[in-house]
């Protein structure tokens, strides 16, 4: 069975604000196993509510619709459900007794205009509201079932876990388990890493492998279902273990991890410590580490010396380096490196310098030319990274500092 969702208002279509409804109700059908077909936001307008109903129960065999329940002349959803199915709005005694004991409560007196929030297409079930004045509907219009659910997104949510799933289950639906694992890596871009990964991403594979990439962290997101959670779980594991044997290096982590957390189970495992020296990072690499908790024992500190003289004063980097080679140079980060990690008394020192721009390019130096460093007792190594000049400034922080943060992860991996 497919699903459509409609989300109701003006204040949705205008851009006023944003609907948030359908994704979460989305999320939640999926992981019950029940595919959405279409999203559909529509104004409060009767015409358009009917066209748009009718399409609906016409496509999909079940239909969730949020927003419209309200007491005011705009909400119009109850209305149009009536039509649409084409029976009478009848009044319905047990909700209207609740409405008003939710305004006796609140030591208000209800207005009549309330009464209509009591109103029901006839044959319909009321859906219980406990922490608002709209009832929800639920009905079948043709071959299809509908909930009417509240607009604001907390009542919405409590009446889909407490009396729309319930409904869902009791018409075989959600009898599956879905559930997702995401692989995260840092390394290589995503078309260089689905070309290795073309036979896990081709579409109809069981289970299902999407790539996806979030600020320069690429993603595997294996969707495996089955009967029960574990059956799921068990589903996903053969694809899990293939992306671990072919991108086992690369791999920084599972669900929110990122390359800082990929780098503190190498510093946990080994016990080294580490610290940072960052010039275009500007404390990035700083704050992503220190985003870990239970990290202090690791990360010993680090300096931000976005000046010539601080990178002198601070760490120790000679002057004529920096006039022989410019701050932005192999020389340079080295010298950072290294003037961290004795300064510390670190296992690693890292640093950054590099052009972020957009401003601040030369043809020598364009915008996105990055120098890491990394020094460790066995010497101090450079890497350049060419980052491109039509880089936004923070992509190129943000690559800079995973790049750096990464590097000693690989380092560490072999200790
Ligand atoms: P309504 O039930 O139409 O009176 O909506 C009540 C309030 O819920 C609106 O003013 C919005 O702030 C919020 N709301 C309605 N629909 C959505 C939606 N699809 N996503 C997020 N918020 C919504
Ligand atoms: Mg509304």
């Amino acid at each position: 069975m497919r699903a459509e969702i409609l989300s109701i208002g003006s204040e949705l279509v205008s851009g006023q604000n944003l609907d948030t409804n359908s994704r979460w109700l989305s999320q939640q059908l999926g992981m019950l196993g029940v595919t959405v077909a279409y999203h559909t936001t529509l104004g409060d307008e009767m015409d358009d509510h009917l066209e748009a109903f009718r399409t609906a129960v016409g496509r999909a065999g079940l239909v969730l619709m949020t927003g419209g329940l309200g007491p005011t002349q705009d909400d119009l959803t109850r209305e149009a459900l009536a039509l649409c199915a084409g029976v009478q709005l009848v009044e319905d005694a047990a909700s209207l007794a609740a409405i008003a004991a939710i305004f006796e409560r609140r030591n208000r007196p209800m207005a009549d205009r309330n009464r209509v929030q009591a109103m029901f297409p006839e044959g319909a079930e009321p859906l219980p509201n406990p922490i608002g004045t709209a009832p929800g509907i639920w009905m079948k219009i043709g071959g299809a079932w509908v909930a009417a659910m509240p607009g604001v997104p907390s009542e919405m949510r409590r009446m889909f876990d407490d009396e729309v799933v319930p409904r869902l289950r009791g018409l075989g639906l959600g009898g599956r388990h879905i559930i997702h694992r995401k692989i995260n890596l840092f390394g290589r871009g995503e078309s260089d890493i689905e070309r290795d990964a073309m036979d896990l991403t081709a579409r109809g594979r069981i289970p299902e492998v999407g790539i996806t990439a979030s600020e320069a962290t690429i993603s595997f997101r294996i969707t495996g279902s089955g009967e029960t959670e574990e059956e799921a779980i068990r589903q996903a594991e053969p694809t899990a273990a293939t992306i671990y044997e072919r991108f086992g290096p690369m791999i920084v982590g599972e669900g929110t991890a990122d390359v800082a957390d990929g780098l503190f189970a190498e510093l946990a495992r080994t016990g080294a410590t580490i610290a940072t020296a960052e010039s275009c990072t500007g404390g990035l690499i700083a704050r992503m580490i220190t985003a870990i908790s239970g990290v202090s024992p690791y990360y010993l500190g680090g300096a931000v010396t976005y000046s010539n003289a601080s990178k002198t004063t601070m760490l120790g980097v000679p002057t004529e380096r920096i006039e022989a080679h410019g701050a932005v140079s192999p020389e340079v980060a080295a010298a950072m490196a290294e003037g961290i990690r004795n300064r510390l008394g670190a296992t690693i020192g890292i640093s950054t310098t590099g052009v972020a721009g957009p401003t601040g390019g030369t043809p020598e130096k364009p915008v996105g030319l990055v120098y890491l460093g990394l020094a460790t007792a066995d010497g101090t190594e450079t890497r350049r990274l060419d980052l491109g000049i039509e880089r936004p400034r923070d992509f190129i922080q943000i690559f800079s500092a995973k790049s750096a943060l990464n590097w000693a992860r690989l380092v560490l991996r072999e200790v």
